[in-house]
């Protein structure tokens, strides 16, 4: 948002950062949609100011949210978008532009839309999950279980049927 410098913020303690692992999962997303070199910083969360719902940190290269975000999906990824495009014009060597970085953050919540909504079917034709939610970046069964970068290479294995007796077998 506004270029401001961060010594007024403070990065809440993780014990006091929202349960929102969909903004890291989004925020990779836009990364690399703006072709940013490796994987991004987690997100680092500040308490509202009344000033701004991110900010782009070019010292450390990590991108900060308010917490007043993690509500609202629609900002939140909003501000990703934006941010990430304030990191894009820092790598380029370009002037930080407002302008270009709200349509950045615009158009990242159209396809984060459409990537939902390709996940979602993608789910719905496996026929084995109910489908993707904002937290789980790939289709799980469980999701109250805590967020697994990994969990995409565990794969599922089915259950070991019990031997049958033949009797069992015709009934
Ligand atoms: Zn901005």
């Amino acid at each position: 948002m506004t270029r401001r410098p961060l010594d007024l913020l403070a990065a809440l303690p993780p014990d006091e950062e929202p349960r929102q692992p969909g903004a890291y999962t989004a925020l990779r997303f836009a990364w690399q949609r703006a072709r940013l070199p490796g994987n991004p910083a987690p997100p680092n969360w500040f308490a509202p100011d009344g000033e701004r719902l991110g900010q782009y940190d070019e010292k450390t290269n990590q991108v900060w949210l308010s917490t007043e975000l993690a509500n609202d999906p629609v900002e939140l990824v909003r501000t990703i978008g934006h941010e990430c495009e304030h990191a894009r014009q820092h790598a380029r060597g370009d002037w930080f532009n407002e302008a270009s970085a709200a349509a950045a953050g615009d158009r990242l919540v159209l396809a984060w839309a459409q990537r939902t909504a390709a996940l979602h079917a993608k789910a719905a034709a496996s026929g084995t999950s109910r489908g993707p939610s904002i937290r789980l970046p790939f289709p799980g069964e469980c999701d109250t279980d805590p967020f697994d970068p990994i969990g995409y290479l565990k794969l599922k294995t089915a259950p070991t049927p019990r031997p049958q007796y033949s009797w069992e077998r015709n009934s």
